[in-house]
């Protein structure tokens, strides 16, 4: 284990770990968490915004180790070896000692992840529109987790590979043409334009935003 890892603890043979980098995003999510609660909730005194913000923020990281946990354990149905887990800057990584050597199975271990912050992402959801006509604490941390797993579904179904969707892709294209590698490439190459898109997108977006005089605001 590298110096900037922490070991948490061991749970079904996997040891789940931080990097340090995590704890960094830890801090500026309670913190902007709190910001964002103290805003829309001006009734609540500070300590009660502060532990709402930090627990959202330990909250938001359980539904990580789950999505990641999604992965290993069906993983190791597959008969593939599970070492860790590891929550770091951009979120959560599972290592797996060995690639899929079937298609089918690289296809459930991608999709396991997605699916479980899916189911996630609608347990608070159901949890928040039960709890809609007191609009108390429960109401705020679960609408806000419900979101947050949304987008982390979104986000990972984005076909660029290593993301879970260019994996799902690469088991398509493997299972279509029976070429490992070949898959590898085309996905990766798919990645690569998706992030340049992405890129040029955000870039154009901004670039409008400070020239409204040019392009005129819309
Ligand atoms: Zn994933």
């Amino acid at each position: 284990m590298s110096p900037s890892k922490l070991k948490l603890f061991r749970l079904l043979g996997i040891t789940f770990q931080i990097d340090l980098t995590w704890m960094l995003v830890f801090a500026l999510m309670a913190f902007s968490l709190a910001a964002q609660f103290s805003k829309e909730h001006p009734d609540w005194s500070v300590t009660h915004y502060w532990i709402v913000g930090i627990v959202t923020c330990l909250l938001f990281f359980v539904s990580i180790i789950f999505h990641e946990l999604a992965h290993c354990l069906v993983a190791r149905a597959a008969g593939l070896p599970i070492q860790s887990i590891t929550l770091f800057i951009l979120g959560g990584v599972s290592h797996i000692g060995k690639e899929a050597q079937r298609p089918g199975i690289e296809f459930l271990v991608s999709a396991a992840g997605p699916l479980a912050s899916t189911v996630i992402s609608a347990f608070f959801a159901v949890v928040h529109m039960a709890t809609r006509s007191n609009l108390g604490t429960v109401t705020a941390v679960a609408g806000w987790l419900a979101e947050i797993n949304l987008v982390l579904v979104l986000f990972n179904l984005i076909p660029a590979f290593p993301l879970d969707g260019g994996r799902i892709l690469r088991s398509a294209l493997w299972g279509v043409t029976g070429d490992f590698s070949k898959a590898t490439r085309v996905a990766s190459a798919v990645g690569r334009t998706t992030s340049v898109l992405f890129f040029l997108e955000e870039s154009y977006s901004s670039l409008r935003a400070s020239l409204p005089m040019v392009y005129g605001q819309d």
